[in-house]
């Protein structure tokens, strides 16, 4: 795969499209974690530092009605980023029209232009190739910085490009490297451990990975569906029945390399449990529900992680949301972190706010910023916002 990356490009002067990830969580007009907007800043800051007139566009939440527009108004980001980064900022309260086409003309070098929310525009996220151009028409080069969104064919991400001299932003950049890696040519042993809800979101993810990885460990509520796949009892605990054939191929095709829990905490009650206690898997009493990976399990987890040179782990191993069921998720975690000398990936979502709860990103090397999109890169998928990139 083979994408132009930055450095490829004189940009003094030129007008610089960059789609960013600016999807931040906010309550009102509070952000109340700006981590993506602090992870396009290296572009931002090379760009500007270089003379460029930046032109950020990024989408907002999810835009059907008329309220959802007024809750995921762009103009809180641009407040933000006028604090954390050094040029000027200038925001554009419209996707089209003479304001947004004269705020660009009117640029100085190294200042930024950020426009409302991409999904203000229906055609957006229909990849409406009259969208696509006309905001084409408004730069010289587009920069695809946003791997949260790369997975997605919109116009702001699939329809600039093909219009554009184009190229990758250092965190989409970054985010290939090291999800490409271990995908292609991860050091072994490379085990997964993969989690969460349910085993329909990871099929892709287990398929792909039970081929390349020397172990794949499944934990969380997905596994479950494999345990009654072989007749066990899971009392009432998450079961997806019509993917039981699925398990079954899952664990014949991976046996040797797929691990599955052996012992399960349970409870009576999700909301208000009065009875809490570890059972062995496949052993649930009816009215209980397994909600976290056993103290056996954690151990036989920590010990196929040993000497594990890479890592990717996405899903909790349990309700980690709740303190009673998140043991499974920290101690994996922490099992994680304290490996030595080993590519250690989150590939976002609950995993990857897991390990920043707990205080343990930074022993990390690396955190994803896009929770669906590494997960279809992991599916070895072509994502349409990085092969739009390619030469
Ligand atoms: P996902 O988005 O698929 O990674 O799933 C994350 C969610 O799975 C979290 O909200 C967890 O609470 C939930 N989860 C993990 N294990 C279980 C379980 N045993 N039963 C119910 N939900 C679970």
């Amino acid at each position: 795969m083979k994408t132009k990356t930055l450095k490829d490009f004189d940009v003094k002067g030129k007008r610089v499209i960059v789609r960013v990830d600016f999807n931040v969580p906010h309550k009102g007009e509070v952000i109340t974690d700006d981590n993506r907007i602090m992870a396009a800043l290296p572009t931002i800051n090379d760009l500007t530092g270089r003379g460029a007139k930046v032109i950020l566009l990024s989408h907002l939440g999810k835009i059907k009605t008329e309220e959802d527009k007024a809750k995921n108004d762009m103009s809180i980001v641009a407040r933000r980023l006028a604090e954390v980064q050094p040029a000027p900022v200038v925001f554009v309260n419209a996707t089209r029209g003479e304001e947004l086409e004269n705020a660009v003309r009117d640029m100085a070098e190294g200042t930024i232009v950020l426009m409302q929310n991409t999904r203000y525009e229906p055609g957006e996220t229909k990849n409406d190739p009259e969208l696509g151009a006309y905001w084409a028409s408004l730069g010289d080069l587009f920069v695809e910085d946003a791997f949260g969104s790369v997975h997605r064919a919109h116009a702001s991400t699939v329809g600039i490009p093909t219009h554009l001299p184009h190229c990758a932003g250092f965190l989409v950049q970054k985010e290939l490297e090291v999800l490409g890696g271990a995908l292609n040519e991860p050091k072994r042993p490379f085990v997964a451990i993969l989690g969460g809800a349910k085993v329909s979101d990871k099929i892709g993810v287990i398929e792909n990975l039970l081929k390349i990885a020397d172990k794949v460990l499944i934990g969380g509520g997905m596994a479950y569906t494999f345990q009654a796949a072989e007749g066990k009892k899971i009392g009432n605990s998450l079961l997806e029945a019509d993917k039981e054939d699925l398990a079954r191929e899952f664990m014949e095709k991976g046996a040797g390399k797929l691990y599955l829990p052996t012992d399960t905490v349970i409870a009576n009650d999700f909301d208000a449990p009065t009875d809490i206690r570890t059972v062995k898997a496949g052993e649930i009493p009816d009215g209980y529900m397994g909600l976290d990976i056993g103290e056996e399990t954690i151990a036989e987890f920590k010990k196929a992680l040993e000497g594990a040179k890479t890592v990717f782990w996405n899903g909790p191993m349990g309700v980690f949301e709740k303190p009673e069921f998140a043991k499974g998720t920290i101690e994996v975690c922490k099992a994680l972190a304290e490996l030595d000398d080993a590519v250690t990936i989150i590939g976002g979502g609950d995993s990857a706010s897991a390990a920043k709860n707990l205080g343990y990103a930074e022993k990390f090397s690396h955190i994803s910023t896009g929770g669906g999109a590494s997960l279809e890169f992991m599916e070895g998928k072509n994502l349409p916002g990085v092969a739009v990139l390619e030469d």
